[in-house]
């Protein structure tokens, strides 16, 4: 079992650490012990090696194709109040919006017109979006678009609420684990929030039939490399389809305020481990990574993620949307922000693409 400090050369923890890495590449499992001691100890060297494989294996199955999904905030109204978020309940100072369900269509439609085949419709949980409200704006941009998927985060709903969205044209859900450790969950919430339920939100939305997307921030509060390597284990075992990490980046209106943000570094690294763990899987490179760096998105597809989320939301309501400080992309019109991430992919040789971007499971035609 490998410990998490030892005191060996400089030589043989490269070499330990090259190990991992082709044992990685090979199986796409490692132990905690050993996802630990990845994280732990590692160096500019093995990120690059990670990085090379990466971009290699997802080559192999994407080609040089990124993936777009047009991002609706639809809501920035919350009834929870976790405490790194800026629109937890508790913050006074957010002036809170919502769209209407014209809004969210028109949105729609004029994403559709800039090439967008899935739109990601996100927000707080609000109460106002019920399941008839929501299941009425997805039957009327399926209709619109029949070519198009449909993505939710919408946090935690009953399973019925779930199976009735999914029912109404819901292709995928977003939802984040945020730590697949107990006791750092606990941290990172309030009391009335619970790390089982939301475990358990994954395990039912995986059962109806969604594409499922989970996922975490790199660098919060009291996070470890024993809580990551849980969270690598957790991504290895649940395979999602969609994985999104970004940076924490602090919220001056929150508890949080003052804790350090994460590092582009770690968030690459393990976008990196993350693209071998599940070869296939929808990485996409945030925005919370360009927040943090101006070519942050840019290193982020060049470790080995696929997918940008430019952002469909009216202008007028960008701002508004402050989940973290200084939050990029809050002054550009829709095509802007497309035109913006095409020449950034390309000035990197990559190249988005008209397309649903789903999955590539094997045996899949696509
Ligand atoms: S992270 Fe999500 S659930 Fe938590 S306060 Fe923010 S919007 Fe609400």
């Amino acid at each position: 079992m490998l410990r998490k400090k030892p005191e060996k050369t400089i030589e043989t923890s490269a070499r330990l650490l090259n190990g991992l890495t082709d044992k990685l590449t090979e199986h796409h499992s490692l132990t905690l012990d050993e996802y630990e001691y990845l994280i732990e100890n590692r160096t500019e060297a093995a990120a690059g090696a990670l990085a090379e494989r990466a971009v290699r294996i997802r080559r192999e199955i994407y080609g040089n194709t990124v993936f777009i999904r047009g991002l609706i905030e639809i809501s920035n109204i919350c009834k929870n109040d976790c405490l790194y978020c800026g629109l937890r309940r508790g913050n006074n100072s957010c002036e809170r919006y919502r769209l209407t369900p014209e809004e969210i269509i028109e949105c729609a439609n004029r994403g559709y017109e800039l090439g967008f085949r899935t739109f990601v419709l996100q927000g707080g949980e609000d109460g106002y979006f019920t399941d008839e409200i929501v299941c009425d704006i997805i039957k009327r941009i399926k209709a619109g678009h029949t070519d198009c998927a449909v993505t939710l985060s919408l946090g935690e709903r009953s399973r019925k609420s779930y199976q009735r969205l999914y029912d109404a044209g819901a292709d995928r859900y977003l939802l984040r684990h945020e730590t697949a450790d107990k006791a750092h969950y606990k941290r990172l919430h309030p009391d009335d929030m619970s790390f089982d339920h939301r475990m358990e939100c994954l395990s039912v939305l995986r059962d109806i039939g969604y594409q499922v997307g989970c996922g975490f921030m790199v660098g919060s509060p009291y996070q470890t490399s024993k809580t990551l390597a849980k969270d690598l284990k957790f991504i290895e075992e649940f395979k999602p389809d969609m994985c999104g990490i970004g940076p924490f980046v602090p919220h001056h209106q929150t508890p949080f305020k003052d804790k350090k943000q994460g590092t582009v570094e770690l968030t690459c690294y393990l976008l990196s481990i993350i693209r071998l763990i599940h070869p296939p899987v929808l990485l996409p490179a945030t925005t919370a990574l360009g927040t943090i760096h101006p070519m942050g998105r840019e290193m982020g597809i060049q470790a080995g993620a696929n997918v940008v989320m430019p952002n469909l939301s009216p202008v007028s309501v960008r701002k508004k949307y402050e989940l973290y400080d200084n939050k990029i992309c809050t002054g550009e019109e829709s095509a802007e922000c497309r035109d913006c991430l095409d020449k950034r992919m390309k000035s990197i040789g990559y190249e988005t693409v008209i397309d649903r971007g789903d999955i590539k499971k094997e045996g899949s035609e696509k």
